[in-house]
């Protein structure tokens, strides 16, 4: 479906922008994966993205990615993608700009921009650091505005481009313990809107997406320090992370919110803009 577009999701190479990127691979689209992580990992992750629309959705869903790329590679493969990767710190916003400039030098261009990086840090206000309260609003609000800046100028020339932005639940209610985050992320969904409406006109759409709980390193951590603060087994803190705020009792997936951006990348999504999408199990239903 996405065949011969080219996109960026920033923070790929872990957790939600990981799931994000084999989602857009398995449409056709070429990547380019940024985030940290050791060189033989992301080289791993090349190879296996780069098997692109090679499996179906029903392999996937019974064999997992890794697996079901692996199957059709040894079948000799399909088409599949382009896979280049940025190590671009979203914290520097040179390298926010460098990132786009390379994309569009190696891959020839960039059609879907998904700003995904993004930390978290907990501390009760009066105690968070305030260099990490800079760092979370470098990376998770202030990057996005400039890779949207660095690459609106090509998508409008060519009357086509698709912007997701991976805000969360906390861009539309707030927490105890996370004020630089939940500032961050109703910054990311005010930076939606304008950019929507400016756009409003045009083949480009910028939307947002507002997970709840989804299971990956950033919120392992959260359980490990719950439990950990509270003398219980990881699990009974997995449970009670979910008893507080997520009434479906059960996480969002990765593979989930893949699917919710191919869809936003369709054209039958082209007069969706501007909104914020919660996958959240009815947290923000309460
Ligand atoms: P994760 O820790 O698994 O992945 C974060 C990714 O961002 C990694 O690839 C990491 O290398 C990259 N990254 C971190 N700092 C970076 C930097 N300075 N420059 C470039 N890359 C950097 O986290 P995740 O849970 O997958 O989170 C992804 C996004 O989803 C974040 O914006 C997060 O706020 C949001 N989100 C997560 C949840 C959740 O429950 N996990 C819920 C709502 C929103």
């Amino acid at each position: 479906m996405l065949e011969g577009k080219v996109a960026i999701v920033t923070g790929s190479t872990s957790g939600i922008g990981l799931g994000i990127a084999r989602a857009l691979a398995a449409q056709g689209a070429h990547i380019v994966l940024n985030g940290f992580g050791d060189a033989a990992q992301i080289d791993g992750l090349r190879k296996e993205l780069a098997a692109g629309p090679s499996y179906s959705a029903a392999e996937v869903t019974k064999y997992g990615f890794a697996q079901a790329a692996q199957l059709r590679r040894a079948e000799g493969g399909g088409a599949g993608v382009k896979v280049a990767y940025s190590p671009a710190d979203m914290s520097k916003p040179a390298e926010v700009v460098g990132m786009i400039e390379q994309a569009t030098r190696e891959l020839g261009r960039v059609d879907i921009l998904v700003n995904n990086a993004g930390i978290q840090y907990t501390a009760p206000v009066e105690e968070f650091p305030p260099e990490k309260w800079d760092a979370i609003i470098a990376i998770n609000l202030s990057a996005n505005f400039h890779a949207v800046r660095a690459v609106l100028p090509q998508m409008k020339q060519r009357n086509w481009g698709r912007i997701v932005n991976i805000a969360s639940t906390h861009g539309l209610v707030a927490s105890t313990q996370k004020a630089a985050y939940v500032a961050a992320k109703h910054g990311v969904l005010g930076l939606t809107k304008v950019v929507a409406l400016e756009t409003a006109t045009t083949g480009v759409t910028c939307n947002a997406i507002c997970p709840g709980w989804v299971l990956t390193p950033l919120v392992q951590k959260q359980i490990d320090d719950m439990a950990a603060r509270e003398r219980i087994s990881k699990e009974e803190a997995q449970a009670r992370l979910l008893g507080e705020k997520q009434p479906s009792l059960a996480f969002a997936t990765p593979e989930q919110i893949g699917a919710l951006v191919v869809f936003l990348c369709s054209e039958q999504a082209a007069q969706i803009r501007g909104v914020a999408m919660p996958v959240d199990g009815g947290w923000t239903a309460q």
